[in-house]
């Protein structure tokens, strides 16, 4: 059966709907493997097994009464704890959401549902997504699977390590400054960002409102491009939902990349990135032009202040988001005789250190003497930096970078330096600055045997060009049958 649970969607889906496996043995297996391994890497922070079992029986009997039914029909997936599940609890991992029940679903939640998949439970994630390596959480540390002394990435390294670690088909993440695709990497598995606006956000707890992303983490990129099927789409909900049709995403898997123009942007390589994450990204654009792509060189020449005027946008949006956590609506509240005092105790218990930290630095950069000086200014520099990706996209039809800089890292190792933890993201953030699609791919190991990341961007609202790319490289390469040992 654990080979079975090593298997991406679109190979264990045929069994189901063959009636060769029941959406309950798969479901069941997933428990049993929860409950063995999952001691060891934390990713679960609730595990719903009565609710995945009703659900899985239900799939079954609608099989076995001759309803046909899609791919994601029967299968257990993990979302992350950011997700609102209806009569769940659901908790971004965060104190002050401990005990809070949704309820109702986000919109992707519901959607999946509608398919037919099994909701397995809650994965731990860095506290309202705020971390580049799930320590932020205030339940757990999750670690990495392929090797436990390492962090799995974050935000949604719940995610990533369930999906690499099997203790789940797939899970769906969110991404504001790359917390899908760092850990993804991290982790070695697919993860992809869409365009902002492709997928809806409604109900899905917010943290930066302009930056926040949903997406699918997986096994592979088929199993990548079937959840897109069913997560993208214009949902009346939100508003800044896209309302444009949705191609058919897996109608991009096995198409030839002849002629393609990959751009490479010289700021993404170099002395700032591990030297064999350097190498792998090197093998493996040569791995692209024998696939018939043609490599440019492209220049994104204010690379270098996506990270500041993150950190000013980010925490800015983050503080207003987070105001409407005060003990009174949703979760814990502290024992307190007045209000006043009830909202502090409660903020002060509620929040950990990095999530404080964000708040008072947005509300610091939002101040009046300080708007003009630090919030305004950092608006501009995310229009200079969606400039250059504008100008680099007339060369190029798709971008390759390391998706990280670093393989994983020691859990500890960045704790206590919050602007090191930051860097992590320097390869990922610009992509969310600019609202376009970004996606990781596996590409290589470094000599401790720690996986690479590959990072794909595209031009807005072609998620298809990365599928087709990501697929190409995928079907010539091995990475992604790789499996950590536990
Ligand atoms: N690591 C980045 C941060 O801490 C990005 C997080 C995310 O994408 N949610 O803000």
């Amino acid at each position: 059966m654990n080979e079975i649970l090593q298997k991406p969607i679109h190979e264990v889906s045929k069994l189901i709907k063959e009636k060769k496996l029941s959406s309950v043995e798969l479901t069941q297996a997933y428990l049993d493997r929860i409950e063995k391994i999952d001691t060891k890497v934390g990713s679960y922070l609730t595990v719903c097994r009565d609710l995945a079992l009703g659900q899985a029986k239900a799939v079954d009997d609608r099989l076995s009464q001759g309803e046909v039914l899609g791919s994601l029909a029967g299968i257990p997936l993990g979302p992350k704890d950011i997700y609102l599940t209806k009569g769940i609890e659901t908790t971004c991992a965060s104190q002050i959401l401990k005990g809070f029940i949704p309820p109702y679903n986000g919109t992707v939640i519901e959607k999946l549902l509608e398919q037919g998949a099994v909701i397995l439970g809650k994965v731990n994630m860095d506290e309202f997504a705020m971390g580049s390596s799930t320590e932020n959480s205030h339940f757990v540390k999750t670690r990495n699977p392929w090797d436990l002394d390492r962090v799995p990435g974050g935000s949604s390294g719940g995610s990533s390590a369930a999906v690499a670690a099997d203790l789940c088909a797939a899970s769906i993440g969110t991404d504001t400054g790359g917390s899908i695709r760092q850990p993804a990497s991290l982790c070695g598995i697919v993860g992809l960002k869409p365009t902002y606006g492709r997928v809806s956000r409604y109900g899905v707890m917010a943290f930066a409102s302009s930056l926040d992303q949903m997406g699918p983490m997986t096994k592979d990129v088929e199993d990548c491009a079937i959840l897109m099927n069913h997560m993208a789409g214009y949902d009346a909900k939100d508003s800044t939902s896209l309302n444009v049709p949705v191609p058919d995403y897996t109608s991009f898997l096995g198409q030839s990349i002849k002629g393609l123009k990959i751009g490479v942007p010289k700021q993404y390589y170099g002395s700032a990135m591990q030297k064999e994450v350097n190498d792998s990204l090197q093998v493996a654009l040569k791995k692209l032009e024998e696939l018939g792509a043609t490599i440019v060189d492209i220049d994104l020449p204010h690379t270098e202040y996506g990270l500041a005027a993150y950190y000013i946008i980010a925490p800015a949006e983050a503080s207003s988001n987070l105001a409407r956590y005060d003990g009174v609506r949703y979760g814990f509240r502290a024992e307190a005789k007045t209000l006043s005092e009830m909202y502090e105790k409660t903020k002060t218990a509620g929040f950990g250190p990095e999530v404080k930290r964000r708040i008072m630095l947005g509300t610091y950069v939002l101040s009046a003497g300080y708007y003009d000086a630090y919030y305004r200014k950092a608006q501009k520099v995310r229009t200079v930096i969606l400039n250059d990706f504008r100008e680099a996209f007339k060369l190029c039809d798709v971008m390759v970078t390391p998706t990280a800089p670093t393989t994983a890292f020691k859990i500890g190792e960045k704790s206590n330096d919050p602007v090191q933890m930051y860097l992590s993201d320097v390869c990922t953030i610009p992509v969310n600055l600019a609202g376009l699609p970004g996606m990781s791919i596996p590409c290589g190991f470094d000599e401790q045997k720690l996986p690479i990341g590959m990072q794909l961007i595209g031009k807005p609202l072609d998620e298809g060009s990365l599928i087709k790319v990501a697929h190409a490289f995928e079907q010539a390469t091995d990475w992604h049958l790789k499996h950590p040992v536990l």
